[in-house]
């Protein structure tokens, strides 16, 4: 397959090849970036006004699959990445069974192998079973294609494990990624704990249960002199505690949810449980936080967290509805519309969090455009208008607080390799 992109203008954090080109692709691989290419191929794409990047790579995202396919699929989840451009997502392993030893690994990557759109890596467990006391076979696990270890959906549950997981790590620089929550701080809270949690009288979720969790990870990466990321940072004390530990050496690297930046928890009333996610909607003070720590880059990378969940899941009862948002088709226009649109971020920026920054925390290929790089690419329309509509979602999760919201910039087309899995209407 042979793809021509005309008169693209190219976004790219690995810096060359900027500005306005064309790009011929032959065989999944760019082979040409010159300002006027004049060569056969079997598909033109006329890119004029439209922004090209490399494809989105999430390093965070739930696929359910197996055991929870009401909720979601390899199939239906990598199709609705791909509409929402991404080329490379990383999943979750809390799924029934958890990955967490070579049957559970092997039996996902078949089906990846089967049913996927784009490129998945799965991340395996830390523990077995996700129960912070006996630690996976890493070896195994990342020599069978685990790009990383992570028990989230829940917590490291103590600081001994923590310890022993990152020096199990150490010894071949894998990377450990902790969903921060100190569960004794968060037991039975739904929402965040302030003053929405007060008005509406649900229990809430002390900002501390993530703070505290952030800041021991961070003292034992620090203590162990080895790397750690941090999930779906959500407040400015957390963001905080890791700019001053960045600042000192620490090697602590960390992400941020369109979520947490484009919604505030002034949005939560009664029965709308769409708004229920772990860890939860912040205050606007926590969000302009956020944004400045994408800008300062104390926040490395944009990460969906997409959680999808049958609407059975949900209800209108906060304590029984299930926490998460389904987000990977939103998160390219929530993302331009909150930092490009406002100039926190240039597009080229949001781009390096988008893509170059999870691929070198995870050491994946891809988040640059090159002569001889895989053609994973994202072509965008920063100025359609486009209201969020779930019934249109590829996810089958329908559960996102963005429905009916308008937000500027779309995803027009999404390239794996040189051919296109998903074109827009
Ligand atoms: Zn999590």
């Amino acid at each position: 397959m042979r793809l021509l992109i005309k008169h693209c203008s190219i976004v790219n954090p690995g810096n060359n090849y900027e500005g306005f080109n064309d790009i011929y692709i032959e065989d999944g691989v760019i082979k040409l970036i010159e300002p006027e290419i004049v060569m056969a191929a079997e598909r033109t794409i006329d890119a004029a006004g439209l922004y090209l990047m490399p494809g989105f790579i999430d390093m965070h995202a739930h696929l359910r699959e197996p055991g929870f396919e009401h909720n979601e699929t390899v199939y239906s989840g990598t199709r609705a990445a791909a509409r929402g451009g991404y080329t490379t997502i990383c999943c979750m392993p809390n799924t029934r069974p958890v990955i967490d030893d070579e049957a559970s690994l092997s039996k996902l990557m078949g089906i990846i192998e089967k049913d996927a759109a784009i490129k998945v890596h799965p991340i395996a467990a830390i523990s077995k079973g996700q129960k912070s006391t006996e630690l996976v076979e890493m070896d195994k696990l990342f020599n069978m294609g685990a790009v990383a270890f992570s028990d989230d959906g829940r917590p490291v549950e103590t600081a001994a494990f923590m310890m022993e997981a990152l020096l199990a790590a150490k010894a071949n620089d894998y990377i450990i990624i902790d969903h921060c929550e100190e569960l004794s701080l968060a037991a039975g809270g739904v929402i965040n704990q302030g003053r929405q949690s007060e008005k509406l009288g649900i229990r809430g979720i002390h900002p501390l249960s993530e703070e505290l969790s952030v800041m021991r990870d961070i003292m034992i990466a620090e203590a162990t002199d080895f790397r750690i990321h941090i999930a779906h940072v959500s407040t400015a004390s957390s963001a905080e505690i890791i700019r001053a530990a960045k600042r000192r050496g620490v090697k602590v690297t960390c992400e941020v949810t369109p979520h947490h930046i484009g919604l505030t928890e002034d949005i939560i009333k009664a029965g709308f449980t769409d708004c229920k996610v772990n860890p939860p909607l912040r205050t606007a003070a926590d969000v302009e936080a956020l944004k400045e720590a994408l800008k300062d880059g104390t926040i490395d990378v944009i990460a969906t967290d997409h959680a999808p969940h049958h609407a059975d899941s949900k209800g209108e009862d906060f304590y029984s509805a299930a926490f998460g948002i389904s987000g990977i088709e939103t998160a390219f226009s929530v993302c331009y519309t909150e930092l490009v649109e406002p100039g926190i971020l240039t597009l080229k920026d949001l781009s390096a969090r988008m893509s170059k920054n999870p691929a070198t925390i995870l050491k994946l290929d891809g988040g640059i455009i090159g002569i001889g790089s895989s053609a994973d690419l994202v072509i965008v329309d920063t100025r359609r208008r486009i209201t969020v509509n779930r019934d249109d979602f590829l996810s089958k999760g329908k559960n996102t607080p963005f429905h009916g919201k308008t937000y500027v910039g779309d995803i027009v087309y999404t390239i794996v390799d040189g051919s296109i899995v998903y074109e827009s209407k």
